[in-house]
């Protein structure tokens, strides 16, 4: 499925909640979602009709899937891998949806979207253990320090990022120094850790993909 190249705003009028893809912008008043716009195709007044089961699990993976930014078959390939994994498949993708580098540049502030943080591993802004990485969703480990690439930590758009989203703090699975631009991977997070996404219902997902 090619990649959608539409108005961003729309996916969240689309879905009903933020998902977060624009940045600074998705904490101000222009947001779409704040400004209560009705969703694309929806009656202006609110009717609707009912939704089958199946609309509501395709709802749920959609959600997931865009916030992260991921296409079809990549996400459907994490949530392969989520289910051979011991444990409960919803809960394991949740976490390895965390543990992409694309998602943990993000979460340490270096990038106000994860797709602005999924650019700057592409353009090889990164570094993890040292080493250069530039594949969005490789995954990082416990105790994987992943820092801005000395060249990159004068760019102007990685040091906003940090003046503007660094004050709320990082994740508690996640260590930030942000005078270095150095953080840590210090733990794998439980599903119950990830508290802006506890709104997701898993289990959706995984009926979705069980069918
Ligand atoms: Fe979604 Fe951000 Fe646009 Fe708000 S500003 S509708 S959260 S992309």
């Amino acid at each position: 499925m090619a990649r959608y190249t539409g108005p961003v705003c729309r996916l969240c009028r689309a879905e009903g909640r933020k998902l977060l893809l624009k940045g600074a912008r998705c904490k101000s008043d222009k947001c779409a979602v704040n400004k209560k716009r009705p969703a694309p195709g929806k009656d202006p007044k609110g009717r609707q009709g009912k939704r089958s089961d199946y609309g509501i699990q395709l709802r749920e993976k959609q959600k997931l899937r865009r916030i992260y930014g991921m296409q079809e078959r990549q996400f459907s390939l994490f949530f392969m891998r989520a289910q051979r994994m011991a444990g409960i498949t919803g809960e394991n993708l949740f976490v390895l949806l965390e543990q992409r580098l694309d998602n943990v540049v993000y979460r340490l502030r270096f990038a106000s979207s994860r797709s602005q943080a999924r650019q700057f591993v592409l353009h090889g802004h990164v570094r993890v253990n040292g080493r250069r990485i530039n594949i969005p969703s490789y995954l990082v480990k416990p105790e994987d320090e992943i820092e801005v690439q000395e060249g990159s930590k004068n760019l102007v758009v990685i040091k906003e990022a940090l003046k503007e989203f660094g004050k709320a703090g990082v994740m508690p699975w996640l260590h930030l120094d942000p005078d270095t631009m150095k953080g840590k991977f210090l733990a794998v997070p439980r599903r119950s850790d990830i508290t802006d996404l506890a709104d997701i219902k898993e289990q959706m997902i995984v009926e979705y993909y069980s069918k």
